[in-house]
């Protein structure tokens, strides 16, 4: 048995079977490169599924991370944590935001909007008006609020009763979300640009028409930018390409460099409805992820990696664009370094076949092939993973 095969087995026993594992157990990361715990190198064009923006290990993210592990690790939210005030005020600088809440994940950052939504909304409109209108094919989390927002069927599956309160509409579609409008509604909650739903693009029209619509039936928008934010698409936020700004917008996934922490950021006026007792979290904003936190958004930004999500987004988009040849190749959507190779067979077997050649593939919403690499890949290492996939492709 190698010690990969090892570590499966003893998984099988101990681990609760919520995820479908490859066989893959990666030990060591460092940029665009995983390795397994047998030394096999793989080429990484999940990256921790849109996590490792900046790839695996950054220099300036482990250095933070070790500095401050040596100094302070945790000391509560009764106290104040300067690298959390720093870090909200860096990220108030980059956006439509005044102020922010810490919290761990991507689902806990959605949670706390709903909860900030239905409050701010009900002390200013009344406590019938707490309806949040989601898209289909949305993902927003696997907690039980956020289950109920997602627009997917598969997430929600076994774990009724939802959460009371949320409708879903097709995305991309104004009148849809128009005539589901009504005075019970508070919020619109949408990813920019959906992710786990096969990376789904929405029209410029559509997005500013949804602001337009929010502002005249005075309604909260949240922008989703889990997956989306941090320079994932080339702008440092999603919603930056529609040249429009949400109320609300969550982040997580890429934040701390691969470090595990979420932020629901809003405008003062809204976020002044979470009054001291309403939410909170023990982690949430710990002097340990938020240091991690401030490296690697200012690792972003000096590193100039929205230029290179741009510059290699589009390499990747025209490589992949070129795979049009083989017929299962529908076609290639995407923004920036979050790409979607759609196909006309499901996706699960080329994903199984880039395992064997050494690349991390991803499929989702079975028949899209997602790409989100870290922003820092290089031109070669694209056409590595073009190469495989090309062979992958001829032979299937
Ligand atoms: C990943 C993701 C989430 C959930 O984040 P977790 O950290 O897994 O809770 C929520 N929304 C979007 C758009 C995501 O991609």
């Amino acid at each position: 048995m190698s010690l990969s095969q090892e570590w499966i087995a003893r998984a099988d026993r101990v681990i609760m079977k919520t995820y479908g594992r490859y066989p893959i157990v990666p030990v060591r990361g460092q940029g665009c490169e995983l390795w397994d715990a047998d030394g096999r190198r793989y080429l990484d064009f999940l990256a921790g599924v849109a996590v490792n923006n900046l790839g695996h290990c950054h220099p300036k993210v482990v250095a933070a991370l070790q500095q401050q592990a040596a100094n302070l690790i945790h000391c509560s939210n009764y106290y104040h944590v300067p690298s959390q005030i720093e870090l909200a005020e860096l990220l108030c600088s980059l956006c439509f935001a005044d102020q922010a809440f810490f919290c761990n994940s991507g689902a806990e950052a959605n949670e706390a909007a709903i909860k900030l939504a239905r409050k701010f909304s009900r002390e200013k409109y009344g406590a019938e008006r707490y309806e949040i209108i989601t898209a289909a094919d949305s993902f927003h989390g696997r907690t039980m609020a956020t289950v109920s927002a997602t627009g997917q069927e598969k997430v929600q599956r076994f774990f009724d009763p939802l959460l009371h309160g949320f409708k879903h509409v097709p995305f991309n579609d104004l009148e849809a979300l128009r005539a589901t409008v009504g005075p019970q509604t508070c919020a619109v909650l949408l990813e920019p640009i959906q992710g786990e739903g096969g990376i789904n693009v929405p029209s410029v029209d559509y997005m500013r028409g949804v602001r337009q619509l929010c502002d005249e039936r005075q309604l909260l928008l949240i922008f989703d930018e889990v997956q989306t934010g941090l320079g994932r698409t080339g702008k440092l936020f999603a919603h930056e390409h529609f040249d429009i700004a949400p109320d609300i917008m969550t982040l997580a996934k890429a934040l701390a460099g691969g470090a595990p922490i979420g932020t629901m950021l809003a405008r003062a006026e809204v976020a002044a409805a979470f009054t001291p007792g309403t939410h909170g979290s023990t982690f949430g904003g710990n002097p340990l992820m938020t240091t991690a936190a401030l490296a690697a958004v200012r690792a972003i930004l000096e590193e100039g990696l929205l230029e290179r999500a741009q510059a290699m987004g589009s390499y990747l988009q025209e490589r992949l664009a070129s795979l049009q040849r083989f017929p299962c190749v529908r076609e290639v959507r995407g923004i920036g370094l979050m790409v979607g190779l759609n196909l006309t067979i499901p996706g699960a077997e080329i994903v199984n076949q880039g395992h064997a050649r050494g690349v991390l593939l991803n499929c989702t919403h079975d028949t899209v092939l997602r790409f989100v690499p870290p922003l820092v890949v290089t031109r070669e290492q694209i056409d590595e993973m073009i190469g495989i996939l090309e062979r992958i492709l001829a032979e299937i």
